[in-house]
């Protein structure tokens, strides 16, 4: 890899230009947003020297391993990202991985600012007895499978029983069921990962049940995403309408009722009047249902709940149980950042204040905030975090960055290398009628930013 040598401080038009250099962990939304804040504040006095490092031999984190193939306009995001990537002062490491590759202290020493965009991507766990049998999976596991991610291709999914259960009431859980409930034929014009179309292609999956423990008023299903369900073209979608009117009453005892809660009530009211197609399909959504136990004999055959109901605006359980033949549970429950040397994780976050980890290390994203807000979200975040970054500056550096720090050979892949995976990726998509033909073997990845 070339050297670029930064000078520190120099004059243009008699202004005392300064350079930091900057070090984003993480090629995700909250990262590419964080590059992006750095290339606006930009002065003629003050600028920024981008260094983006990610694990991955692909950059978009979530957008490329996350947001569901059936979404491809949630994607269209890329094209933001690969604008930030051709400002002359943004570089990409990637195939670099923090704590192995390069350590914490390392990038403190030889950046004027290291921010940590590296996201939450340990699935949250139920703690129910059960959780651990063989076919109970995290949508932390199961959604990089279905989206190609190269560390996932071999989590076992046995999709061979005709329900399949999905606990939460978020968006994720959302994207989950509808992958196993609608016809797979219908991902075939998407980047879905070839093992995971396969598979479900074959599956015997007819009924998909998300389940959630407090009620359609508490649901962090989004209003967008709800309304989408009722035209699935080859799957019905189910809400009990007594649930709904149930919910109604409660949000008119509030004494202020937020406008996103009234567009989903509002939206789930629709799916439960909405006319059934009469097709094999089925997705349906139970709310003030709480897992307690997943029962079988080496694998999952049965998923116990207990029946919540809502008293004086809170959630109580009642003594009903009632339990689910299910062949497969996915737990969709939310994400924790994971821990790696230099960090202290919180509350399933990195420890921070507004986003000021310690010393001249800073977190953005899910690793600040936790799994929560959709990727715009993470623009403002990244700002504001960007603006304590300029205000905390001192005197730039004067150090090489990242590339004094890499093993000799250590294969990075950069912005050239990556175009090249991305534009083979799409060339192969085109001939199979899909928008990329996702690589999802970390070896072929690198070979192919090197070809
Ligand atoms: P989420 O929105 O926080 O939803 C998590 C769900 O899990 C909640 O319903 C929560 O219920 C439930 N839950 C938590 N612990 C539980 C337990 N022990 N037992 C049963 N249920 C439990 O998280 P997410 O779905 O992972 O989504 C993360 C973020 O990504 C969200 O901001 C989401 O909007 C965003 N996202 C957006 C899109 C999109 O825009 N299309 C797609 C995917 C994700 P309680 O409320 O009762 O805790």
């Amino acid at each position: 890899m070339r050297l670029k040598c930064i000078k520190l401080r120099f004059t243009i038009k008699g202004a005392a230009l300064s350079v930091y250099k900057v070090a984003v962990v993480g090629a995700g939304p909250a990262g590419y947003f964080t590059a992006q804040a750095f290339q606006k504040a930009q002065r003629d006095d003050l600028s920024f020297a981008i260094d983006m490092i990610e694990r991955l031999p692909t950059p978009w984190g979530l957008v490329r391993s996350g947001v569901a193939p059936d979404h491809p306009k949630i994607k269209t995001v890329s094209k933001v990202f690969e604008k930030i990537t051709k400002e002359p002062n943004f570089r990409l490491f990637a195939n670099v991985e923090l704590g192995k590759d390069v350590s914490l202290k390392d990038l403190r020493d030889q950046y004027d600012a290291v921010v940590l965009a590296t996201g939450a991507s340990t699935g949250r766990k139920l703690g129910i007895p059960g959780e651990e049998l063989k076919n109970s999976i995290s949508a932390a596991e199961f959604v990089p499978w279905y989206n190609a991610h190269p560390d996932f291709s071999d989590v076992e999914v046995d999709l061979s029983s005709d329900t399949a259960v999905v606990i939460g009431a978020g968006n994720v859980a959302m994207d989950v069921a509808r992958i196993l409930a609608i016809d797979p034929t219908e991902l075939d014009p998407t980047d879905v990962a070839e093992h995971a179309l396969a598979k479900l292609k074959q599956s015997n999956i007819r009924t998909v049940i998300v389940c959630g423990r407090r009620g359609p008023e508490h649901a962090a299903f989004t209003a967008p995403e709800l309304r989408d369900l009722p035209k699935l073209e080859n799957t019905d979608v189910y809400i009990d309408s007594k649930q709904i009117k149930e919910a109604f009453k409660h949000i008119e005892e509030m004494d202020e009722v937020e406008k996103d809660l009234r567009s989903n009530i509002e939206a789930m009211k629709a799916i439960a009047e909405h006319e059934k197609k009469g097709v094999a399909r089925k997705l349906e959504i139970k709310f003030l249902s709480t897992p307690i136990e997943i029962k079988g004999n080496g694998k999952v055959e049965e998923i116990v709940f207990q029946r919540n109901k809502v008293k004086g605006g809170k959630v109580v359980a009642t003594d009903q149980m009632f339990s689910i033949k299910t062949g497969i549970v996915i737990s969709a429950i939310g994400y924790d950042s994971m821990e790696y040397p230099g960090v202290t994780i919180e509350s399933g976050r990195i420890r921070n204040i507004a986003g000021h980890v310690e010393h001249n290390v800073y977190a953005v994203g899910w690793a600040k905030r936790g799994p929560t807000g959709v990727i715009g979200t993470n623009k403002s975040d990244s700002t504001d975090v960007v603006d304590l970054i300029i205000d905390n500056l001192k005197e730039p550096k004067t150090s090489e960055g990242i590339t004094t720090l890499l093993k000799s050979g250590h294969e990075v892949i950069d912005q050239n290398a990556w175009e090249k995976i991305n534009s083979s990726e799409v060339i192969s998509g085109e001939n199979a009628g899909k928008p990329r033909l996702k690589v999802v073997d970390w070896k072929q990845l690198i070979s192919l930013g090197r070809s």
